[in-house]
């Protein structure tokens, strides 16, 4: 039987690197669902579409066509067959992500592809995100939460980002995962059947490890 690992939990944890780490060593598929919501975001960005109005982004909330690559070695994202990996992670998309990802019809559309990938996936599949456990999965074989102080999670972020200001990047990303827990259409919030790991004091091995052995238990 096909196992289901969710990992949920604000920018900064490591969820990424932890994911596609589990989903490599353990031969599973892997998704990230971040890239997905950058990617429409992207899409929306660059079609001019007015990203204060929640109505202009639901009516277009079909158009794009959105196809990620589930391999953890080499994860793939593209928008009516334009690769966007590069482009989804510039400031602009990043700052508008938390908006369009809060409209129910996005969140309906990109749920929708995140069920049919992991049913999909024949040996299995790590999904990271922020509502996997409660919302996209909520029968899936284990959900890990991962948390971290804002400190480390902006130290963190702004090593991966060139030349970024660290109090800067603890502001912004605060402010989006505000933004992520508040909204009313499946937040940011850990499930009542995940296990917790807070990822400040352990090194990125540590919490790989971690997650393997629970996968394993
Ligand atoms: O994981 P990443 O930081 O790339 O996610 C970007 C944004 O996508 C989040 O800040 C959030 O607004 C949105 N998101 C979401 N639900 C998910 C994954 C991401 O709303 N499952």
């Amino acid at each position: 039987k096909p196992v289901i690992v969710a990992i949920d939990g604000p920018s900064g944890t490591g969820k990424s690197s932890t994911s596609k780490a589990v989903a490599a060593q353990l031969g599973l598929s892997y998704l990230d669902t971040g890239a997905q919501y950058r990617a429409i975001t992207w899409w929306m960005v660059s079609n001019g579409i007015d990203l204060d109005d929640p109505t202009a982004i639901a009516a277009v909330a079909g158009k794009p066509e959105i196809i990620s690559g589930t391999d953890p070695a080499g994860p793939t994202i593209t928008v009516d067959g334009v690769d966007v990996a590069g482009p989804i992670r510039t400031q602009e998309v990043t700052s508008h992500v938390s908006a369009v990802s809060a409209v129910p019809e996005v969140r309906s559309r990109i749920t929708d592809l995140q069920r049919s990938l992991a049913g999909a996936a024949e040996r299995g599949i790590v999904v990271e995100g922020r509502d996997i456990g409660t919302t996209v999965l909520p029968d899936a074989d284990l959900k890990i939460f991962l948390t971290a102080s804002p400190e480390a999670r902006a130290a963190r972020r702004s090593g991966e980002l060139e030349g970024a200001d660290v109090n800067a990047t603890r502001e912004a990303l605060i402010k989006r995962d505000a933004a992520d827990s508040s909204r009313k259409t499946s937040p940011l919030a850990k499930a009542d059947d995940a296990v917790e790991v807070d990822t400040t004091q352990l090194t990125l091995a540590q919490v790989i490890e971690c997650v393997v052995t629970l996968v394993e238990e």
